[in-house]
């Protein structure tokens, strides 16, 4: 009898390290995918980038004629509505340059302007920039902000603007959902990365629209509402810093992006 108890303990000790095993492996299968995944999207980015920077030089110069132009224009006496019409010419150009001006960002490998960065700081920042809208919109915002984190080399700037695209890209989509929202913000450093992570309770992400997200100009929100450009930059932004930047989603059950950063890896 005592026999058989000792190997059924063997056996459940065996089952242990052979479940533990394999939950291992996965975790690997996972890293590796996401790895293979960031690699295409980076790929990807980077041609797109090169078109975009081609685009933007050439479009550039006529707005800037019509934009001058325009503005010579509205300097001499005109009748009323022939000058509202100009304004308008005027504007819409102006808004056109606006997003050249942003395409050209997303496509210029800017190098970032490094210095040691507390990440919970920029995190704290951003929240104070938002705490207004969060409080009138009904944003409840949980921080889970590990206290030991250490530092590392980055631009505070261009890690303060990721982290404003994706809070306020969370602001929005929860509130069209149901008109207020849980954000919950959480840092941690798992070996020589320093984890951010900002989860919403919004409507999720369609998996076919996961591969899209960092495309530029990818968006669902209504015309005129955004440009899809602001994951855009941030993906470059993150990988000019040697980082990772991802989503996890499940449509329905809110939607998770995770900004990893190197702990002082890259000091240059
Ligand atoms: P824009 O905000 O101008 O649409 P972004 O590049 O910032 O551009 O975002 C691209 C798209 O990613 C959004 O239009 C939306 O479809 C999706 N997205 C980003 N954040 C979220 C989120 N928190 N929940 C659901 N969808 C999101």
């Amino acid at each position: 009898m005592e026999r058989v108890g000792e190997i059924q303990e063997d056996a459940a000790i065996e089952i242990e390290a052979l479940r533990r095993r394999v939950a291992e492996l996965e975790s690997l299968e996972t890293e590796q995918r996401r790895a293979e995944e960031q690699l295409l999207i980076t790929d990807r980015l980077a041609s797109i980038g090169e078109l975009a920077s081609g685009l933007a030089h050439e479009l550039n110069n006529p707005l800037t004629g019509v934009i001058g132009f325009a503005q010579l224009l509205l300097g001499r006496d005109l009748p009323d509505e022939i000058r509202e019409d100009i304004k308008i010419i005027y504007s819409e150009a102006k808004r056109a340059a606006d997003v050249m001006k942003n395409l050209l960002i997303f496509a210029r490998k800017h190098s970032p302007v490094k210095q040691l960065v507390d990440i919970n700081s920029v995190i704290e920042k951003v929240l104070v920039l938002r705490a207004y809208e969060h409080r009138v919109e009904n944003i409840q915002v949980v921080t889970r902000l590990a206290p030991d984190l250490p530092l590392t080399m980055a631009d505070y700037f261009q890690l303060q603007q990721v982290f404003l695209n994706i809070i306020i890209n969370a602001e929005h989509f929860m509130l069209e959902a149901h008109q207020r929202g849980a954000l919950t913000i959480t840092t941690r450093c798992i070996g020589n990365s320093i984890i951010a992570s900002f989860t919403d309770d919004g409507p999720g992400i369609a998996s076919e629209d996961l591969v899209h997200l960092f495309d530029p100009f990818f968006t669902t929100k209504e015309v005129g509402e955004g440009t899809g450009l602001g994951l855009s930059i941030c993906h470059g932004i993150i990988t000019e810093h040697n980082g990772l930047l991802y989503a996890e989603s499940k449509p329905g059950k809110g939607a998770t992006f995770v900004v990893e950063l190197p702990v002082l890896a890259d000091n240059k």
